[in-house]
């Protein structure tokens, strides 16, 4: 006989816990009966707009001053990548795509686009590696 208490011990894997987080949003956002707004073009303009704010936080600051200005804004960074996430969550639970699993599929389909061992070092975008053969192929 199983003992219940120890039922549940496995950590949650990166596919629940996105779940879990969506559903919260869901809720959250139920609550407050706001899914009457959320069509599909709005939220995509929200989730721009909330990286519009994220990009605010590095807009005319480079180096050590942007370097400085990111460890002060620390939280406001956090909170901005969190309403980013926010949005790919609800907008993904709406679609009913499976976050976890299309990272998943997204990080296999670039690693055939950039093998390591041809564009190490490299920021060169795919397209140009194809054109241009293994041109950094060192
Ligand atoms: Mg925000």
């Amino acid at each position: 006989m199983s003992d219940p208490s120890q039922a549940s011990i496995d950590p949650p894997t990166p596919s629940e816990r996105l779940s879990e987080m969506a559903r919260q949003l869901v809720q959250f956002r139920d609550e407050r009966d706001w899914k009457q707004f959320h069509n599909p073009k709005d939220q995509a303009l929200s989730l721009v707009l909330e990286a519009a704010e994220l990009l605010e936080l590095f807009q005319w600051k480079n180096g050590e001053e942007l370097e400085r200005h990111l460890q002060e804004h620390r939280e406001d960074l956090a909170d901005e990548l969190a309403d980013v996430l926010g949005w790919l969550l609800l907008i993904s639970a709406d679609r009913n795509i499976n976050l976890a699993g299309a990272f998943q599929r997204k990080l296999a389909k670039n690693h055939a686009k950039y093998p390591a061992d041809v564009v190490k070092g490299s920021a060169k975008k795919y397209t140009e590696y194809k054109s241009s053969g293994d041109a950094d192929r060192a």
